[in-house]
């Protein structure tokens, strides 16, 4: 049998580890997705995901920074335990939302933002309800061409890799746009309590400062436990949930005064935060094939993730730590809406469905992108996403990959698309799909049922390692 017949089989860790080791070492500067075409070439047999091999190059330190800004990622990533958009080509899957009253109740997986303007990024594609199946998503206002950079967007708020963080933390990139602080043509500003981090400019730092506070160990010691925790499990979607209760919380203690500019900012970010896809993290769950295996546990961490983060950002059992959270806060509490966001930031429920939202909306450099967010999933998708500005790879930068209609639907991939059919769709489970049934899709299955290998493929051959991702999703 040839090889080019045979199934390719999914590495064991250890054998990836020590395959993709002097292929790093050999390319010290490659990015995942270069890194992953070398390994296939070598063991041809082999079938590992982009995620995957992320996965394993910053689990083992390989990951490298330099040329990930000339990556082109798939569209989103799920950080590990982080899942995805619940809305796809073919299946619906309704989404739990919290009312304002704190009870959860079933609702479609997306709410069109009214106070959404494209406009503030691109003239050529609108906001629109596709379908009651797909929900919401981006379709185009005129032809564009094969090429076209279609719109640049800054994210509305970015938690990086850990890598990149580090560099954060310690001052060497900018703790609001991530640029490498040495490269600023402009004094950098400081942190006000010198943590160490540093901001490229006085205007990132206007911008990011307030933001910075909350998750800053000196203006607000209560956040260390939560921090330290979530990366030591290597989880940034809680990270990510954080940064947006800071943005919030800073944008309500400016806003308690309704006259002010502020309270318009507050209402754009709340109609983002609610806008985004949500399906809680505890739902999404059960919808894995096995989940009970690992539920208790996953439920405890869950837990012990939810306190902390209530302890960090909302209620210090130590009065020092708490006094200095409500410097911070500072009027926040005179906010008349301020009942009803702290239960969607605070309570569990609200807590649940926030960590689904992060995982099912951030990109795969960590970012949450307004516009960016409401692009739907296809096999064969007619954009990609791409961090190409020099040294800022919170930038994304949105290209056609082929000429598009005036009203047709952009489509990204949200998993590796050189993929085949299962290797896709086992992905996509992750993400929280039924099976997709993009015209791509269909086509495949057709092919596959005429072949006849469509249900011994479909079932046993994959399970081994369906397990194995499983086991990953729910972070053991
Ligand atoms: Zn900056
Ligand atoms: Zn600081
Ligand atoms: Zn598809």
């Amino acid at each position: 049998m040839s090889t080019s017949t045979s199934k390719p089989t999914s590495p064991p860790e250890d054998d990836l580890v020590d395959a993709i080791r002097p292929i790093r070492q050999a390319h010290p500067s490659l990015g995942a997705a270069k890194l992953l075409e070398l390994l296939l070439q070598s063991h041809g047999d082999w079938a590992v995901s982009e995620k995957r091999l992320r996965k394993v190059l910053q689990k083992t330190g390989l990951i490298t920074l330099a040329n990930s800004s000339h990556h082109e990622s798939v569209s989103r990533t799920p950080a590990i335990g982080d899942v995805g958009p619940p809305h796809n080509e073919g299946d619906v899957q309704s989404a739990p939302t919290i009312n304002s009253d704190g009870t959860e109740q079933e609702f479609p997986s997306w709410s069109l933002n009214a106070q959404m303007d494209p406009t503030k990024w691109t003239k050529t594609v609108d906001v629109k309800v596709i379908s009651d199946q797909k929900g919401k998503g981006l379709v185009a206002r005129g032809p564009i061409n094969s090429g076209e950079h279609i719109w640049v967007e800054d994210p509305f708020v970015f938690s990086p890799e850990w890598e990149l963080e580090k560099l954060q933390l310690s001052g060497h990139a900018c703790a609001y746009c991530t640029k490498p602080v040495a490269s600023s043509t402009m004094q950098p500003a400081y942190c006000t309590r010198s943590c160490g981090s540093a901001f490229c400019n006085r205007l990132c730092s206007a911008r990011g400062a307030s933001v910075h506070a909350f998750l800053c160990p000196i203006q607000n010691p209560a956040c260390i436990p939560f921090v330290q925790h979530v990366r030591a499990q290597k989880w940034k979607a809680p990270l990510a949930w954080a940064r947006v209760t800071a943005l919030l919380l800073s944008l309500a203690a400016k806003a308690s005064d309704p006259s002010s500019s502020a309270s318009k900012d507050l209402g754009n970010a709340l109609s983002i935060v609610r806008g985004l896809a949500a399906l809680s993290l505890e739902r999404r769950v059960k919808v894995l094939p096995g989940w009970q295996a690992s539920y208790d546990d996953s439920c405890a961490m869950w837990r012990k993730t939810h306190t902390l983060f209530v302890q960090a950002l909302s209620i210090p059992p130590d009065p020092k730590h708490l006094k200095a959270l409500q410097k911070l806060r500072g009027n926040a509490s005179k906010y008349t809406g301020i009942k009803r966001l702290e239960a969607e930031l605070f309570t569990w429920d609200g807590f649940m469905v926030g960590l689904g939202k992060m995982g099912l909306n951030m990109e795969a450099y960590g970012g949450i992108y307004a516009l960016h967010s409401h692009v739907n999933h296809s096999c064969d998708p007619n954009i990609s996403v791409r961090h190409i500005t020099a040294n800022q790879v919170s930038r994304i930068t949105i290209i056609s990959r082929r000429d598009i209609t005036n009203g047709e639907e952009l489509t990204a991939t949200y998993v590796n698309p050189s993929g085949d059919l299962w290797t896709r769709r086992r992905e996509l489970k992750e993400w929280g799909f039924g099976n997709c049934m993009c015209d791509r899709c269909r086509t495949e299955e057709e092919e596959a049922r005429r072949r006849g290998d469509f249900e011994s493929e479909g079932s046993a051959a994959k399970k081994a390692e369906l397990e194995d991702e499983l086991r990953d999703f729910l972070r053991i």
